[in-house]
């Protein structure tokens, strides 16, 4: 892992007055533009051939750079270039995922808006899990051992991306089936998981370390393909539907009922505590728990996004959260700026980047 003093060493020598917000084009990246251009920075979009004509059209970077594939943003020149443009780096989910944790961690020496160190803790199911139970969140049930399947559960295998290729199984006999026809090795690890049936909730939190609060920016429901088709035709299907899947498609704006939002504010309160214990100075801006609500009205969360979620596109405008906290657009990209210049005028540039 790249030590922080080694960042905050290149930061020292960063033109504050020339910053560049930069991230790569896709999941929210035109968000992160859009609201680095109206907190006053300058941006850049680093594009895969092929994607650039999309963020020219919306006119909204000041530079687009074009690359074969993503992970020429590693290569040293590459780097070089970005540190040379006082650039700070906005990860999100895709970006996370195109140039992997590991590689994130070890070899990329830009300064990133937040706290890499969560990488390893949200990438890694155990220690996920051991985060949110230290966070005394409810947590669904796991099952170490297939013969002791009870109740629906849901199948989750390391590879599967966005919920692809994950099953689901209500007993022993059902697993060992779909599990057979899947042609895994044995050896393939699994994370059996009590399915929570209830109403899914995605809020949307942005934690700053200058104010040493908790925002409720926004919240969303995923929607998901082919899960969400099958529910419309549920009647009709009955036993012969195809093997629910679980791709995120696109995503719904949700509020939630005002009674429940104590709550909601809560979890995302021990969140950051924990995450403070764990890895020090802890998440650090935009973070998502993947929760759902049952009939009981409680939440069972089953994941921690620890970065700027996609679900916060529905909100480019500001949402009915914070329109509340700001009476100004403020989107979670824009937030993540604002913290940015908020951190240069206090001269604690170090406190949000590493
Ligand atoms: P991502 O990284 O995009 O969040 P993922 O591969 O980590 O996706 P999950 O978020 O764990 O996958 O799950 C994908 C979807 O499966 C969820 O959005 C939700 O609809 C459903 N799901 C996951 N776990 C549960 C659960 N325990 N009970 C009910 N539904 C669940």
């Amino acid at each position: 892992m790249i030590h922080q003093s080694e960042i905050h060493s290149i930061l020292d020598d960063y033109d504050q007055k020339r910053i560049t917000i930069a991230t790569i084009g896709s999941h929210t990246a035109l968000q992160i533009l859009k609201g680095a251009r109206d907190e006053g920075f300058k941006n850049m979009v680093i594009c895969k051939e092929g994607t650039e004509d999309l963020y020219r059209q919306f006119g909204l970077a000041d530079e687009v750079l074009t690359i074969k594939k993503y992970t020429q943003v590693l290569e040293k020149t590459f780097q070089e270039r970005l540190i040379a443009q006082n650039a700070i780096l906005i990860p999100h989910g895709s970006f996370v995922e195109y140039l992997s944790p590991i590689k994130i961690e070890n070899e990329l020496a830009v300064p990133m808006f937040g706290n890499r160190k969560v990488l390893g803790w949200e990438s890694d199911r155990g220690k996920e899990r051991e985060w949110m139970e230290r966070a005394e969140l409810k947590l669904p049930r796991e099952f170490k051992d297939p013969k002791d399947i009870d109740r629906l559960v849901i199948v989750k295998f390391p590879g599967a991306k966005g919920g692809k290729g994950y099953i689901l199984a209500s007993n022993p006999y059902e697993f060992e089936q779909k599990h057979k026809e899947l042609e895994l090795s044995d050896k393939e690890k699994f994370t059996l998981q009590e399915y929570v049936i209830g109403t899914r909730f995605y809020p949307h939190y942005f934690y700053s370390p200058l104010k040493d609060r908790v925002e409720l920016l926004s919240m969303d429901i995923r929607y998901e393909s082919n899960i969400d088709g099958i529910a419309r035709l549920s009647y009709i299907l009955q036993d012969s539907h195809p093997e629910p899947s679980f791709v995120v498609t696109g995503n719904l704006p949700v509020v939630i009922r005002e009674s429940l939002l104590p709550r909601v504010l809560e979890m995302g309160q021990k969140v950051i505590g924990t995450s403070r214990e764990l890895f020090s100075p802890g998440v650090i801006g935009p973070f998502c728990i993947e929760t759902v609500c049952t009939e009981d009205l409680e939440f069972i969360a089953f994941e921690i996004s620890a970065r700027i979620v996609a679900g916060t596109n529905l909100y480019i405008n500001g949402s009915p959260y914070s329109q509340l906290l700001y009476q100004e657009p403020m989107s979670t990209g824009r937030r993540i700026a604002r913290e940015i210049k908020e951190a240069l005028k206090e001269q604690s540039l170090s406190e949000v980047i590493y």
